[in-house]
């Protein structure tokens, strides 16, 4: 039978859980689960594995960034940034145990998966994202060399949402305040449109909201003519859809669009 590289999910422990900005919550994940896990994993990606919903049978699956990973005396611990999003009963199963995590308590956690970094040496980066996407884009900020330049725009839910990143200073940080995530699908790729185009060579990165994807795609994928080694593009979630259903539009998108 053939054999999956995928490493198996290990058993965590809620180390910490601090609200963060005004609707992001961090969450710190440690334990022996930790002891094999490689280093150097930030902007990498976790699977969160909860209980099956009601009526189902196979686990329920969220991904999620590692935003920062450490050792302390007592092992490795990763952090992990919850947006939350919409009220308490419109919450997605991993939101709400996020909401509800208690130190001590245990997770199942898949991965890692691999970061999405911003590959040195662009004379200029677009960089535009949403809050699923914040923890990937502070990661991809704080490697980056010191002499990037470059701009970033980042849709947050309220004006204390915005959060220090340690970037280069040549990257001009844009916070756009959308208080309903998931509505205004065009606020991201309007922004970046009206800041017009560098005469330079240029790497953009975008993880988003499927339908603000989209509208960038349709910027900087078929009206500037980024190939594949100059962009990065994602779609992290999709409005009303739940993970599962995302995942299989986001396959059908990218069968269909040749991504
Ligand atoms: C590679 C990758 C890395 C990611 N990293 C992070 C991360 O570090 N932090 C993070 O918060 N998210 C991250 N996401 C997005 C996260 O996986 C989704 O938001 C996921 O759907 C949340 O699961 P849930 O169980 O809370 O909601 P689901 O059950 O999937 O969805 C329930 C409802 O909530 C809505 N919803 C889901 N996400 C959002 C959102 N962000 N804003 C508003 N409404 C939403 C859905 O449209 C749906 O209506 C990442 C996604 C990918 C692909």
């Amino acid at each position: 039978m053939a054999q999956s590289n995928r490493p198996a999910p290990r058993t965590l422990e809620v180390i910490r859980s601090e609200p963060f900005t005004r609707n992001m919550l961090r969450i710190t994940l440690g334990g022996p689960g930790l002891d094999d896990f490689p280093e150097g994993q930030e902007g990498g990606y976790v699977k969160l594995t909860l209980p099956p919903l009601p009526g189902t049978e196979k686990p329920t699956v969220r991904t999620y960034t590692i935003r920062n990973q450490r050792r302390t005396a007592n092992g490795q611990e990763i952090d992990v940034d919850f947006a939350l999003h919409g009220s308490q009963d419109e919450a997605g199963p991993a939101t709400e145990w996020a909401m509800a995590a208690e130190q001590g308590q245990a997770i199942m956690v898949g991965g890692p998966g691999p970061a999405k970094p911003l590959p040195e040496g662009s004379a200029w980066y677009v960089i535009a994202g949403d809050m699923a996407a914040l923890p990937a884009i502070g990661v991809n900020l704080e490697q980056l060399g010191r002499d990037a330049r470059g701009t970033a725009y980042i849709e947050i839910q309220h004006e204390d949402d915005r959060q220090a990143i340690d970037c280069p200073p040549g990257i001009e940080i844009n916070w756009l305040v959308n208080p309903t995530p998931g509505e205004k699908g065009e606020l991201l790729a309007s922004h970046v449109r009206a800041a017009g185009w560098p005469e330079e060579d240029v790497y953009a990165w975008a993880a988003c909201e499927f339908n603000s994807m989209r509208a960038l795609r349709a910027y900087l994928r078929e009206e500037k003519a980024l190939g594949r080694d100059q962009l990065y593009i994602s779609s992290y979630w999709k409005a009303g859809d739940t993970e599962d259903s995302h995942k299989v539009i986001k396959r059908e998108d990218a069968e269909a669009t040749g991504a």
